[in-house]
């Protein structure tokens, strides 16, 4: 046996045992104790500097990072006059992720408790109590949109300065102060090759104090060289975006050789391969499953939209799935931010066969193109020409919504928002109730290049790209391998039980 193939088996099975460890309850075993015992909260001393500069935005610190908002939510609940609020917004968040059949006994619930004496949340505006009270009886996704708004300006107004006296706070900045830690290779594990880019491989890692697995795509110094600003455009993307939809940065760093973007794992292939390879004979997918990912995609494809960002590479190739057969996309080394006051961009971007007509006609374009290119992917995963004989997918609204959306006009394209012309379809109204369920050309061989130099320069721009971990995914992991909970025993004073719960 050639030592290469050993090599990858022996590979493959430590990254099998590995990933058990994640799914199952084990994770905290397969971590690397000298690693996790790198994972401490300094002492207050060490990171009480931080205070003024760390970032403290209400929107920010209480509600969109997960150990900020944690903090955040343990300090009201400490406090007297805040309970009954961080009660209210605890059960408006479990509303939202309740399935749809249990939706209206948990609403009426929240309305016996919250809504009806309104003894407590005196903050919430008549019109929205009257509102929910009539309403609740519907399953909306945005019931209690409106009093969530009230209720967290109230908290933003009364309650932050409060948290930002209190130890929650200074714990908070342990936590950033950790999470500002620089990390290298070192702390990931390689593990077998999950796919090869146009610069590198991407393998699978895993995080070695924490146990979680990711997926390292290892950017070749060298042979990016010209296309670094790619590179750079990616890692940005990534990091600013947060979706289930798009896979998400958790570290960026870099090695001697390499550059390297650490990102959620898609261990279940791309759907290029799921539409062609699965079945050789059959290619496609029935209507169900053309609906499922369809509703998911453009659930991603808009959440970069409303972050100004075109995506211009969708195809089948960059959308991946993962162990439960969800899909994000990926690949987004072709985006585009559009800067504020500018509704259009212009260059031929994107993978022949797919990209709208208008980059091709060096015409300026906007986030329509992305809608172009779903087109192109759903004709794929349906098959259009294939079904006619080995399938009863409902033919002509498949193909309606594939001219629709691949419509060279980006005017009258369908555009899924505010794009009328589409109601009449079946399948799009499938897809949209999918939606509405959602609340949920590579370069080939490797030679090896010679003759590049790295400058000052190229320092600067690896620097630039080696921002280290990025602080949501990153306080996602802390929290849901067990880290955050363990570090609680850690107080102000030094290693001594927690004071701060009652
Ligand atoms: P490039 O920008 O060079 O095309 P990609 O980001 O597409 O590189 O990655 C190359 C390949 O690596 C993909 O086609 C896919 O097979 C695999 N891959 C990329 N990202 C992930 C991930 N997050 N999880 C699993 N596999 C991935
Ligand atoms: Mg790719
Ligand atoms: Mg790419």
């Amino acid at each position: 046996m050639d030592m290469g193939v050993l090599q990858n088996i022996v590979a493959n099975s430590a990254y099998v045992s590995a990933r058990g460890s994640v799914d199952g309850t084990a994770a905290s075993t397969m971590r690397d104790k000298k690693f996790r015992a790198k994972l401490k909260l300094p002492h207050i001393k060490k990171s009480e500097h931080m205070k003024t500069t760390v970032d403290s935005g209400f929107d920010s610190m209480c509600v969109k990072q997960p150990i900020g908002k944690r903090l955040f939510q343990q300090y009201l609940e400490s406090d007297a006059t805040h309970k009954n609020a961080c009660e209210l917004w605890k059960d408006m968040e479990d509303y939202n992720i309740t399935q749809e059949k249990y939706r209206v006994q948990k609403a009426q619930k929240i309305v016996n408790k919250f809504y009806e004496s309104k003894i407590f949340c005196s903050f919430l505006e008549e019109k929205a109590v009257t509102r929910i009270k009539e309403d609740h009886n519907n399953i909306r996704g945005d019931l209690f949109k409106k009093s969530e708004q009230q209720l967290l300006k109230h908290l933003e107004t009364k309650a932050m300065s409060g948290f930002k006296n209190s130890m929650y706070f200074l714990r908070y900045i342990q936590f950033k102060w950790l999470e500002t830690q620089p990390i290298d290779e070192d702390w990931f594990m390689d593990f077998r090759v999950l796919g090869k880019g146009g610069f590198g491989e991407v393998h699978a890692c895993q995080m070695k104090a924490t146990g979680k697995m990711y997926a390292n795509k290892k950017l070749d110094k060298k042979r990016l060289k010209k296309q670094r600003l790619r590179a750079i455009v990616e890692k940005r993307t990534l990091a600013k975006v947060h979706s289930r939809f798009i896979v998400s940065l958790a570290y960026a760093f870099q090695t001697k050789t390499n550059l390297c973007l650490v990102m959620t794992i898609m261990n279940g292939g791309d759907l290029r391969f799921h539409i062609y390879n699965v079945d050789e004979k059959n290619p496609g997918f029935d209507e169900t499953r053309a609906c499922f990912y369809s509703a998911q995609i453009i659930m991603g494809i808009e959440h970069l939209h409303q972050h100004r960002i075109i995506y211009r590479d969708l195809k089948p190739e960059n959308v991946l799935l993962d162990d439960a057969g969800h899909v994000r996309l990926s690949d987004l080394g072709l985006a585009v931010e559009l800067p504020p006051g500018k509704d259009k961009t212009k260059g031929y971007v994107g993978t022949p066969g797919f990209v709208a007509p208008e980059p091709i006609e060096h015409k300026e374009y906007d986030y329509t193109v992305d809608y172009f290119t779903l087109g192109v992917t759903l004709y794929e995963m349906i098959q259009v020409e294939n079904t006619e004989v080995q399938r009863q997918v409902p033919q002509k609204d498949g193909k309606a919504i594939c001219e629709g959306l691949m419509e060279k006009d980006p005017v009258k394209r369908l555009g899924f928002k505010n794009n009328e012309s589409g109601k009449k379809y079946t399948l799009l109204k499938k897809i949209k109730e999918t939606l509405k369920q959602h609340n949920v050309t590579r370069m080939g061989a490797f030679s090896f290049i010679k003759g590049v130099v790295i400058d000052a320069k190229d320092n600067e721009f690896y620097d630039d790209f080696s921002s280290g971990n990025v602080p949501i995914p990153w306080q996602e992991e802390m929290m849901e391998t067990g880290v955050f909970g363990e570090l609680k025993l850690w107080t102000p004073g030094g290693n001594l039980p927690d004071d701060l719960d009652p």
